[in-house]
């Protein structure tokens, strides 16, 4: 009876412990559950976040850094970009190995970055200026971009290695045999003055040359009135070169007109640093219009500018220029580029000198302006047929403003084409 009633004891200690010890396990599991059932804050793989309970989606910052907590798993965007559309925005982030948003300039991959310092939102289609002095571009795909590109109407140019703009430089494209100017804009330029000079960079042959301009002193002495066709390939012909006209009161031949103004503007024009072409120098030539045109696309002008006087009535006063159609089948595709070097001109020559302003006259039918391949337009100065007018023409003091006129609006012209197209 003894080990009986003991066992019966044991067995009612062992029984009621274990209960104890159910109990204690169920209400510690009930309390866990009421008191603890997510922590605020991180997960313990650090990649969620929860806060009053609920897992934290979209952007957030967490103690001084933004993350990324993608909408639908609450993950955080790690070592990737990530759009963020707020209202009708959208920008671009991008998030570290520890999920932060990166800001300046980081190079992902094979490619440079740049995320603005307050809203970590990359920069796209954009200039961005560097604490250390350069100014990048970043493209459509936020990329930096380097060397050769054009943005928007102008060229620029980008170091190879640190992304910096050329800006107020002269350099040497590598790979490209070219020479090329940027100007402080970082703009590549055509045409551009640089210690008193003005210079030209030329496309096909990479050359940057001093800027010429090509003149040609209308008529010659003794025409030549066998034929030439009007414009490259041409059926249609014209007198190689006509006579010309002669002052009424002067009785100055056009030819010495116009010869004597081509050498003063020539003057005139290298004193503002251009290299000037004369295509004659002298009255006993025997050159055909087309053969003058030639001259100025041999020597690359930057502008042909014709010289002639005009001959009708006494009384017709007054000076135009003269550039092709936009259909003329030989130099139409040059229409826009000779009617503003026409328009600059007159616009100059009719406010250095009082004349007239008969203003821009539209032909087709003039072999200098077929014939040329660079910007060109005809002058008529005035009339030789006007006795006033014709004086005036031969006056010196006269004489030096035309030259001057006419100047003005060749460089106003070679300033208006500075940029490359
Ligand atoms: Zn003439």
């Amino acid at each position: 009876m003894r080990e009986g009633v003991l066992k019966r004891i044991r067995s009612c200690i062992t029984y009621g412990m274990t209960v104890i010890l159910l109990v204690l396990t169920v209400m510690n599991a009930v309390v866990s559950v009421k008191a603890d059932p997510v922590p605020d804050g991180w997960d313990s793989t650090h990649s969620k976040y929860y806060a009053a309970g609920k897992m934290v989606t979209g952007a957030k910052k967490i103690e001084g850094f933004w993350y990324y907590f993608d909408k639908d798993t609450g993950e955080a965007v790690k070592d990737g970009f990530q759009e963020i559309k707020k209202k009708k925005k959208t920008k671009t982030c991008y998030y570290d190995s520890e999920g932060h948003a990166v800001s300046g300039e980081v190079q992902i991959g094979k490619y440079w970055y740049y995320f603005a310092p307050k809203t970590y939102a990359m920069t796209v289609k954009d200039f961005v200026k560097m604490e250390d002095g350069r100014t990048c571009y970043f493209n459509k795909k936020g990329r930096r971009v380097r060397g050769e590109k054009k943005i928007g109407k102008y060229w620029y140019y980008f170091d190879r290695t640190t992304g910096a703009m050329t800006v107020s430089a002269k350099i040497e494209i590598p790979g490209k045999d070219k020479t090329c100017y940027y100007d402080r804009k970082g703009r590549r330029r055509e045409n551009y003055r640089s210690e008193g000079k003005w210079y030209t960079f030329n496309e096909t042959t990479g050359k940057l040359k001093q800027t010429v301009i090509t003149i040609d002193a209308g008529h010659q002495r003794n025409a030549n009135t066998s034929h030439e066709p009007i414009g490259p390939g041409a059926g249609s012909t014209k007198a190689k070169v006509t006579g010309g006209a002669q002052g009424v009161a002067t009785r100055k031949d056009e030819y010495v007109l116009t010869l004597e103004i081509a050498k003063l503007l020539q003057k005139e024009l290298e004193s503002r640093g251009f290299k000037v072409k004369l295509t004659r120098t002298s009255h006993d030539v025997n050159l055909s219009n087309s053969q003058r045109a030639k001259k100025a696309n041999k020597a690359n002008s930057s502008a042909y500018v014709i010289l002639h006087a005009d001959a009708d009535g006494a009384s017709s006063s007054g000076a135009h220029t003269i550039c092709n159609t936009s259909s003329n089948p030989f130099s139409g595709s040059r229409y826009a580029v000779n009617k503003q070097l026409a328009t600059k001109v007159i616009n100059a020559y009719v406010k250095a000198t009082g004349f007239r302003k008969i203003g821009v006259i539209e032909r087709d039918d003039l072999s200098g302006l077929n014939w040329s391949k660079v910007p060109t337009c005809f002058l008529e100065m005035g009339f030789l047929s006007n006795p006033s007018e014709d004086r005036a023409m031969s006056n010196a003091a006269m004489q030096k403003k035309m030259a001057k006129g006419i100047a003005d609006g060749v460089e106003a012209f070679v300033r208006a084409q500075k940029y490359q197209k």
